[in-house]
């Protein structure tokens, strides 16, 4: 399946400079999307995966269904202030700015196998936060699994130790 055909590049979004990855038209076209997910199943599969933890928005566009074809149960990530139970975070660097990430603090179990899931890796931030806050609740982190990963920005040094599945590379 030819992924890379269905992403678009936004220039100067959403700053001048940044060259955006848009995955809606992968998204929109039916047999692309769930080409992609299942792909990255088979790898939630092989990861032994017994949960998924994706961070908002795009995160639960792949984290949920990939829950959905595996299944397994889904944890959302959200920006401070939205979740209603209590919760546990931490600070992170984005590409382009700063923000806080939170969990349930019972979200995961200790032990539990969890994949992370999210559109795109960029500096690796986002997974970064999201992989503490798994470890913080004592889970083992199985893997990581993304669409896109913008090599460049080297993601994956702060996923070391974490087997990491990206469908197309820049
Ligand atoms: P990182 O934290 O620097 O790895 O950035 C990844 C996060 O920012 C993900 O949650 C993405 O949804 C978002 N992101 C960064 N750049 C892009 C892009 O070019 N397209 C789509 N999402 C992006």
């Amino acid at each position: 399946m030819n992924f890379e055909s269905q992403i678009r590049d936004v220039p100067d979004f959403p700053q001048p400079g940044i060259l955006f990855k848009d995955i809606t038209p992968l998204l929109a076209d039916g047999p692309t999307y769930r080409a992609a997910i299942n792909e990255l199943a088979d790898f939630a599969r092989q990861c032994g995966a017994d949960v998924i933890v994706g961070p908002e928005a795009r995160g639960y566009v792949v984290g949920a269904p990939l829950a959905y074809a595996t299944g397994v149960g889904f944890v959302p990530v959200r920006k401070r202030g939205k979740l209603p139970w209590k919760t546990i975070g931490v600070e992170y660097a984005l590409e382009y700015g700063t923000d806080r990430l939170e969990m349930h603090a019972d979200a995961i179990l200790p032990g539990q196998r969890v994949l992370l899931a999210d559109d795109l890796l960029a500096t690796g931030g986002t997974m970064g936060a999201c992989a503490a806050l798994v470890q913080q609740l004592g889970g083992v982190l199985a893997g990581a699994a993304f669409l896109i990963e913008l090599s460049h920005l080297g993601g994956r040094a702060k996923l070391q130790g974490i087997e990491v599945k990206t469908l197309v590379q820049y």
